[in-house]
């Protein structure tokens, strides 16, 4: 169960528990003051020599034996009830313990017993309730180096013997009521005196620089850290954890074991992010990013057999913005499955007024190639836009296939049993394609442009394309060249025997409604070329 519905389960326990409580004193003295109105009446009437009276009088009605079984009865549920308070007393003890164990589940990490990020935000949503104090605090963002290698190599019992000595190693510096961790390879340690927060991370930069041994190898780990101080930079308490991570991200980026202070430049930059961000949210929810078509050239025919769907932002001033510059930002900021989705959408939508044997290839990010629901996805938007997934082409790079190979490997077989094909973009420019090849099939290898633009010039390169080519002949997998510009490369690629081209030769990439006149044209061409050639027979 995750932390949150533990501690309102825990939470709920302890209303419900508190309401009986008060329950149980209210029935308590409700019978109490019933039971002392009886006996004023009684004593008021002299009811019991009454009774008694009534009993001598009536001796055939046998009232004293009565009396003596409501006495006796009366007796035993003293005891019964005084036994069943016992047990219940003992009872609440347990459910205390069982709630006091519940709430520290629900704040705690389980493998490090360290407070957890639920416990975290409980800690600094506080520290903003107490804010007119002006106490003042600095976070040390701790994130680990090398620990997923550790993992991979080495598996979890190792990663998790990790993660708790340097749980370890966090408490002989910091108090543990100081140290949470975070979640994954991420800690957080809060230092109460700013002015000590920069020896106490260089400190444990130290010691968790340590390799940690581990079954007669010592596992070599180390730390990043980014720290950031409140009420230093204004805003809110948690705002200095968004602050302290973005000095962690620095600290990352500048190399191994390395310290970063929030300063005035990162905060520039995070302001910059936010703002890009926004207005990215704000494009992708009111379509202002579009799939553009550049042509793919059939190099045997000189047919245009399919496009490639790029993606165009036009800012409202006219200036367009390139996909390598928001692609990589809708990646980071979580938004990059919205935008595949309204592009693919749009992109099917648009296609499915394009000749039944004109294909449309669409670019895949690599990080989405980790979600497991990417093959259900694009099979949803085939379906709703009725377009024929045998007429899909999804492209992917090499990078894709390295981060979580099995989920991709999963994604990439559902995508070709629904009868989608899928091509190795940008073959070349990464450090493993062959392996991809061997490890993969693809359905084509698009030869990266930046052989393609220098090949004519360098022998060398040229070579290395005439093996792409071949190694896509031997391997009975079309092959596509990238950014062909002049008509000598179209010539020697097509001599070499490449299946298809894409480029400026042929066209850039063109907006919906240019490809459909551009495709008009085409038949029209090819309709008067047939007429000619059954005018000449
Ligand atoms: P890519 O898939 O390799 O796309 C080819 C890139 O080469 C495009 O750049 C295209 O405009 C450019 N190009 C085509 N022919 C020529 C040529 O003759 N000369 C030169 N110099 N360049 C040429 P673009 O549109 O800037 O896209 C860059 C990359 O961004 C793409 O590389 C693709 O990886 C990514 N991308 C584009 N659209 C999308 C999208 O909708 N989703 C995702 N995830 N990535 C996209
Ligand atoms: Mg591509
Ligand atoms: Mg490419």
């Amino acid at each position: 169960m995750p932390a949150p519905h533990l501690a309102m389960t825990a939470a709920r326990t302890a209303i419900i528990m508190r309401l009986s409580a008060s329950k149980a004193t209210w029935q308590g003295l409700g019978l109490a003051l019933i039971g002392i109105l009886f006996f004023a009446f009684a004593q008021k009437y002299d009811a019991f020599e009454a009774v008694i009276r009534f009993a001598d009088t009536h001796e055939a009605y046998e009232l004293d034996e009565i009396l003596l079984a409501i006495v006796i009865i009366g007796i035993l549920s003293i005891v019964y009830g005084i036994l069943r308070i016992w047990d219940l007393r003992t009872e609440r003890r347990h459910r205390q313990m069982a709630e006091r164990q519940v709430d520290w589940m629900a704040l705690h990490d389980q493998l490090t017993g360290l407070k957890n990020r639920h416990s975290l935000d409980r800690t600094l949503a506080a520290y903003d309730r107490k804010a007119s104090a002006k106490r003042s605090f600095s976070l040390l963002v701790i994130d680990l180096d090398g620990f997923k290698r550790i993992n991979d190599l080495n598996g979890h019992h190792a990663g998790d013997l990790v993660l708790q000595v340097v749980a370890e190693r966090l408490r002989e510096q910091v108090p543990d009521t100081n140290i949470f961790r975070l979640g994954g390879d991420e800690f957080l340690v809060i230092v109460d005196t700013p002015s000590m927060a920069a020896p106490v991370a260089r400190a444990l930069l130290q010691s968790l620089n340590q390799p940690v041994p581990y079954q007669g190898v010592s596992l070599d780990i180390g730390a990043s850290i980014g720290l950031a101080t409140w009420p230093d930079n204004g805003g809110k308490a948690v705002d200095c954890l968004r602050d302290a991570d973005a000095a962690m991200y620095a600290a990352k980026a500048a190399g191994r074991g390395v310290l970063r202070a929030f300063d005035k430049e990162m905060a520039e930059r995070l302001r910059a992010r936010g703002l890009a961000e926004r207005n990215l949210r704000h494009a992708i929810a009111y379509d202002g990013i579009k799939p553009f078509y550049q042509p793919i050239i059939d190099l045997h025919s000189g047919k245009v057999c399919g496009f490639e769907a790029l993606a165009r932002w036009y800012l409202e001033d006219g200036t367009a913005i390139l996909p390598l510059e928001f692609i990589p930002l809708a990646e980071e900021s979580g938004l990059i499955m919205e935008l595949t989705d309204r592009l693919l959408r749009q992109a099917c939508e648009e296609a499915g007024h394009w000749p039944k044997d004109i294909t449309l290839s669409f670019n895949i990010s690599p990080v989405q190639l980790q979600d497991k629901l990417l093959g259900l996805r694009i099979l949803r938007i085939l379906m709703e836009t009725g377009f024929d997934p045998r007429r899909l082409e999804i492209e992917i790079t090499e990078t894709a296939l390295i981060n979580d190979i099995q989920t991709a490997a999963t994604i990439l077989s559902e995508l070709r049993t629904a009868g989608i094909s899928v091509a190795l973009d940008d073959f070349g420019t990464g450090y493993s394609s062959l392996a991809q090849l061997s490890n993969f099939s693809f359905d084509k290898i698009k030869i990266d442009r930046s052989f393609v633009a220098s090949f004519k010039d360098q022998e060398r390169q040229e070579k290395i394309v005439k093996a792409i080519v071949g190694l896509g002949i031997g391997l009975d997998v079309p092959t596509t060249a990238e950014g062909i510009e002049t008509s000598d490369q179209l010539a020697s690629l097509a001599g070499m025997g490449c299946t298809y081209g894409q480029g400026y030769l042929f066209g850039r990439a063109l907006p919906a409604d240019e490809v459909r006149r551009l495709l008009e044209q085409e038949s029209e061409t090819s309709l008067r070329n047939t007429i000619a050639v059954s005018a000449q027979a």
